[in-house]
């Protein structure tokens, strides 16, 4: 069993499709162990993504996570790392295979619908950036 961290970001809560995307990790052996619906700070979107601080895309990427609320999730169930990221589909949407959460959902590069830890080191780093132990159950 592994823990991951899924964001469901800004365009996919304007879209309303939140309930869409859960139910993708519900139907696919995932369960929800932690969620939470919040705004990113400017702060806390540089901090979550201090690994791309020195990508061209940085600037843009922060503003976006600050651009609405997003929720946050811990995923658990077997392999749940590589599990979420084969559900999400590939960074740019226009290249994510057919049927999986950013082909769906997603409109670019930049408002692609969800984050996925990617690794399990990172995962747990992301997980306890966003939740206490006690909200995770
Ligand atoms: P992920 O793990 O699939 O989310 O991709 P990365 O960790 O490589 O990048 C983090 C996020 O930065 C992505 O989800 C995109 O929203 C954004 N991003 C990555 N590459 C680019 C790019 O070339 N241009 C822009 N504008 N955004 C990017």
């Amino acid at each position: 069993m592994e823990k991951t961290l899924s964001i469901i970001k800004p365009d996919a809560v304007k879209k309303n499709v939140i309930g869409k995307i859960i139910d993708r990790f519900e139907s696919n052996g995932l369960r929800i162990a932690a969620m939470k619906k919040v705004q990113l700070s400017q702060s806390d979107a540089q901090e979550f993504y201090a690994i791309h601080k020195s990508r061209p895309f940085f600037n843009d990427l922060v503003t976006f996570m600050v651009s609405g609320p997003v929720v946050v999730m811990v995923l658990e169930g077997l392999n749940a790392v590589a599990k979420n990221r084969e559900l999400m589909g590939a960074t740019n949407p226009k290249e994510a295979a057919a049927g999986t959460i950013r082909a769906d959902f997603a409109e670019s590069i930049d408002a692609n619908a969800v984050h996925g830890s990617d690794s399990l080191e990172n995962a747990e780093k992301e997980i306890k950036f966003f939740f206490a132990e006690r909200e995770i159950c």
